[in-house]
């Protein structure tokens, strides 16, 4: 197909966990900040102070959708940086006390996981809890690895891959009793499920701009009042001097209007992915052979991870894209590799069913139509695939 007539057709866009994009209400907002109110934020002049206020206003937004208070709330260029910031940031300042104990789990995104592999080479050790055949870590299991040196524990809300939410209270709450500090990469749970960090036992929450319709490469990382953490960034007194540069302005001004859209109306929002979610499990689980991965209720409300025995997620996800649709197959970052997902490995599939995953994640901007479109174009490639498959006998 040439690129004339791809614009032309119809796109369906079902891969919201890897980005979203900017919608029309947050773009507006943003605008003013790129010309008009240009003004650095620390300047007396009236065009740096508007700025000033812009960014306080976006702090308080941030901060009341999670249950915060504002001088929690630290802008940062996004999920990665929140989660090496969170990780790194305390391991160090711990290490200071002698404690050089870390526990995450397998199903991390690599934010997280490759940061934990940089401190390991630093000297510190690291316990990878095992999830379950549904992808959970249970609160118990947290409590058994905690030791007197364990510095931090990070454990993810919701996976990136699989859907699956953790028991994040309960373990906040494990935390909190031994004494430990919690950090949660909550990158795929804002906007999705309701979050109080209060109520939560939560100390550091990280979150991706991009993920909740504001723009890449703008994010935040809330560390509750009296965590210590060492500075991400040494320079001017910006974020309190712990991460220094001039502000990304616009960036801020529209992460806090699209996080205060994202989590205006959760339930009503919920209700509606789960329906469209739920169209696509029913129709890809009419297929023989076929699984979902992940938590069957507990799980991310837009989301659906299959596995069909006998394909590979690439050849899939061609023909699904000849067919209008953006899906995904294991993790966005990891599908340049021949490697299965490390995830979908955690859960116990073998290999070879490992390489056969397809992710498809709505967003309030898809329409049940769509879900009813996907459910059947991929009953047609899964079929399709299989007759020209050398492994797949009917
Ligand atoms: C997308 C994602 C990240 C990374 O966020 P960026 O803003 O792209 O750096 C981290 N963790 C999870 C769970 C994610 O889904």
């Amino acid at each position: 197909m040439g690129i004339k007539e791809r614009k032309m057709s119809k796109i369906i866009y079902a891969d919201n966990a890897a980005t979203t994009p900017v919608s029309p209400q947050v773009l507006q907002e943003m605008l003013p900040y790129f010309t008009e109110n240009y003004g650095n934020a620390s300047t007396v002049y009236s065009v740096g102070r508007g700025n000033r206020s812009a960014i306080a206003k976006a702090r308080k937004q941030v901060a009341d959708a999670i249950g915060a208070v504002d001088s929690e709330i630290y802008f940062t260029a996004g999920g990665s940086e929140s989660d090496n910031w969170a990780v790194k940031g305390v391991a160090k300042k711990q290490a200071e006390k002698g404690k050089k104990h870390l526990i995450t789990t397998k199903i991390e995104h690599h934010a997280i996981l490759h940061t934990m592999e940089a401190l390991e080479k630093e000297g510190f050790e690291v316990t990878y809890l095992p999830v379950d055949s549904c992808g959970l870590v249970t609160p118990q299991q947290v409590e058994a690895a905690i030791r007197p040196d364990t510095a931090l524990v990070s454990v993810m809300y919701a996976n990136n891959e699989i859907g699956t939410i953790e028991p994040i209270g309960e373990i906040g709450e494990v935390c909190r009793r031994h004494g430990v500090i919690f950090h949660t990469d909550a990158v795929q749970a804002v906007g999705s499920v309701e979050i109080n960090v209060k109520e939560q036992n939560i100390d550091l929450l990280s979150m991706s701009g991009h993920k909740f319709n504001a723009p890449k490469g703008i994010g935040a990382l809330y560390i509750r009042k009296g965590i210590q953490l060492i500075n991400l960034i040494d320079g001017g007194s910006q974020e309190k001097g712990k991460r220094a540069g001039t502000e990304n302005v616009p960036g801020i001004v529209g992460l806090g209007k699209a996080i205060e859209l994202a989590t205006s109306d959760i339930p009503a929002k919920a209700e509606k992915l789960k329906e469209m979610r739920d169209i696509v499990i029913r129709k890809a689980l009419s297929l023989p052979k076929s699984r979902l991965n992940g938590h069957p209720e507990n799980r991310l409300p837009g989301n659906a991870n299959f596995c069909f025995e006998g394909i590979e997620g690439e050849g899939m996800l061609l023909k699904l894209d000849g067919l209008g649709i953006c899906a995904a197959s294991g993790s966005a970052c990891t599908s340049a590799s021949l490697d299965p997902s490390h995830v979908l490995l955690a859960i116990g599939l073998p290999h070879e069913i490992a390489h056969g995953s397809l992710r498809i994640t709505f967003s309030d901007a898809n329409t049940t139509e769509e879900a009813e479109f996907i459910g059947d174009r991929i009953i047609q490639v899964v079929t399709e695939l299989r007759k020209m498959s050398p492994v797949w006998e009917d």
